[in-house]
């Protein structure tokens, strides 16, 4: 039994601080206890063998099966791309080449915050800004769950490195996150209840009290979070695009980018997107620096087409516009929409409960654990090495996607 360092991969904060115990194979986190490094340690792997129709087959026939599906397909989707740098660049080879289309697990949340970008531009903040800096955090509508630690870490901390005293932090939304509860006696915050309507008419009143000077907001809530913020010299806002109402969440990300921009005529605050969830930065960065283009692009034409809407997995499969979809998830066990009027190929964990569902299942390893990889931290600033910790045999998405593609080619 020995303690190691660790690099957690199960969400985009990529905690470095994390020790845990081995014993053999199993691993328990000796100083933290967030829940989603602990349910993920504990997976058990009760096999690992490739599926082919359900049936268990060894990893070359597998990869041999997938080529020839891609090489026959008239129309491929890769979604989910729950991977890492080298996935994703392996994938890119073969969507580029076989012109295929490309979104991922969190395209709907994700593709909001991109339209608003698009559209009005952004001021970006960092986590080590989130932690030492901010004088005022505004938070809306965000639990926490695809961040586990992120209240804990960067916005409640112990310490800060300029001993920073004095922090407001406001929470607007419907529910505070269950970190507050747990810690209100010792932690300070301000809560304004707001579902998704109200919320858009809270944005755009403060947004026309600091444009116009309009001494007519009444709402005492409105003035008094004026007042904090004309009182703030280094201020963060944090939204989270799932958590909104979805006819309306991108109506809101666009207010709240721009009310960063009506802020910074008198004083500075940026902001943090945290809708971060199975890496959908460390896949979108890779896809810009290629490519150019963010998630849901399609190369079908032989050159990059991005469109939001068009090339939604939901829509692609529900309306049967792909023939084959290849899903990726080296991380979880999230569940895949199956159409079985098309081919579905799953490229996942082995415990992975639909890999019995899928006309070919192939096992992978996860990333900081059975390989060593790169992925990007959710402020999208430090790209985080991980090192391989567990020894069993399963390959990463490259070394499948870059067998997967010299058979693809072979075949020609
Ligand atoms: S917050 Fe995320 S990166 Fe940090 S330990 Fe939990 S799952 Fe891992």
């Amino acid at each position: 039994m020995k303690n190691i360092n660790f690099t957690c991969p199960f969400c985009s904060l990529l905690c470095d601080d994390v020790q845990l115990e081995i014993k053999k194979n199993s691993f328990k986190p000796v100083n933290s206890g967030c829940s989603l490094l602990v349910s993920s340690l504990k997976k058990k792997i009760n096999d690992q063998f490739s599926r082919v129709n359900g049936k268990k087959t060894n990893i070359s026939e597998a990869i041999t099966e997938l080529s020839l599906m891609i090489k026959e397909s008239k129309s491929t989707l890769f979604t989910g791309m729950a991977t890492d740098i080298k996935g994703t660049k392996a994938a890119l080879n073969i969507i580029d080449k076989y012109k295929c289309i490309v979104d991922h697990f969190s395209g709907d949340s994700y593709s909001k915050n991109l339209k608003s970008m698009q559209e009005t531009g952004g001021f970006f903040l960092t986590l080590s800004e989130l932690k030492n800096r901010a004088d005022t955090i505004i938070i809306f509508q965000s639990t926490g769950e695809e961040l586990p630690r992120l209240f804990e870490k960067y916005i409640f901390p112990k310490k800060t490195i300029n001993n920073l005293k004095k922090r407001k932090v406001i929470f607007i939304g419907t529910k505070v996150p269950k970190f507050f509860y747990k810690n209100k006696k010792i932690i300070n915050f301000e809560f304004i209840k707001l579902d998704s309507i109200n919320l858009l008419n809270f944005l755009s009143s403060i947004r026309n009290s600091i444009n116009f000077e309009t001494k007519e907001a009444k709402d005492k809530r409105i003035l008094y979070l004026l007042d904090i913020l004309k009182k703030t010299n280094y201020g963060s806002i944090l939204w989270n695009a799932s958590e909104f109402q979805n006819d309306i969440s991108d109506v809101i990300i666009n207010e709240i980018n721009l009310l960063i921009q009506d802020l910074n005529k008198f004083t500075r605050f940026s902001g943090l997107s945290l809708s971060a969830s199975d890496h959908v930065l460390t896949v979108n960065e890779v896809l810009l620096w290629q490519t150019g283009f963010p998630i849901r692009t399609s190369f079908a034409n032989g050159f990059p087409t991005h469109d939001t809407n068009q090339f939604s997995t939901k829509k692609l499969i529900d309306n049967k516009e792909i023939d084959l979809v290849v899903w990726i998830n080296s991380f979880n066990e999230k569940s895949i929409v199956i159409n079985k009027k098309i081919k579905n190929v799953l490229i996942g964990i082995p415990s992975h409960p639909q890999k019995n569902n899928v006309d070919i299942f192939i096992p992978v390893g996860t990333p900081g654990l059975d390989h060593n990889s790169h992925l990007l931290r959710v402020d999208k600033v430090v790209s985080m090495p991980l090192k391989k910790i567990r020894n069993i045999s399963l390959p990463s998405v490259d070394q499948i996607l870059n067998k997967v593609k010299e058979g693809v080619t072979d075949d020609n």
